[in-house]
């Protein structure tokens, strides 16, 4: 069993409803995975958008699994939920309804075509480590350090827990 952080956004409104929704539903269907149990899911939050400009704010979490998935196997199930929420790939970092990102999968760093964990960009990124401080508060970072360290860093004026 591997314990893993999964980082999730929406700022966009589909069939689905709104970022919101898209969010809420998410974090259900993460604790429906197979082989895998939610152990905890962080409040919701919002934060200014990434890349593009005229876009939605972002509503984001993260949630804390444990797995008997390999990481690649956990990758094509993410794929899954995103697909299903009607995800469409356009524009990079551009509007999207649903964003599952691997943050951590255990102690293991992985490099290969598909992925990058530790996520390559968590520690510059203050919408995912607020929310992952909340329900992880001593997490150590492998590669990157203490996350209450990296904390230190950032801006944390953009990014507001919701509910
Ligand atoms: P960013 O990686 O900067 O957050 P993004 O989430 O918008 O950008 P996507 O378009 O969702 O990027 O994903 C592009 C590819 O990134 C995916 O097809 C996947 O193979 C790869 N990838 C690499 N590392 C990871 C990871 N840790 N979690 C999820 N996908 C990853
Ligand atoms: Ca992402
Ligand atoms: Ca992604």
């Amino acid at each position: 069993m591997t314990i893993t952080y999964i980082g999730l956004g929406s700022n966009l409104s589909g069939d689905m409803g709104s970022p919101k929704d898209h969010i809420v539903s998410a974090i259900q269907e993460l604790g429906e995975l197979q082989s895998t149990q939610m152990l905890t899911a962080s409040s919701l939050y919002e934060s200014e958008p990434l890349g593009p400009p005229d876009q939605d704010n972002y509503i984001n979490a993260v949630v804390k699994l444990d797995t008997e998935l390999e990481a690649l196997e956990l990758l094509d199930c993410l794929q899954v939920i995103e697909n299903g929420h009607r995800r469409e790939r356009h524009q990079h970092w551009g509007p999207r309804t649903l964003d599952l990102d691997i943050l951590l999968f255990g102690d293991q760093i992985i490099k290969n075509d598909r992925l990058t964990v530790p996520h390559a960009e968590i520690s510059n990124r203050s919408f995912v480590l607020a929310p992952l401080a909340e329900i992880e508060p001593e997490c150590v970072i492998p590669a990157n350090g203490l996350l209450a360290e990296l904390l230190t860093k950032l801006d944390l004026s953009d990014v507001k827990k919701i509910q």
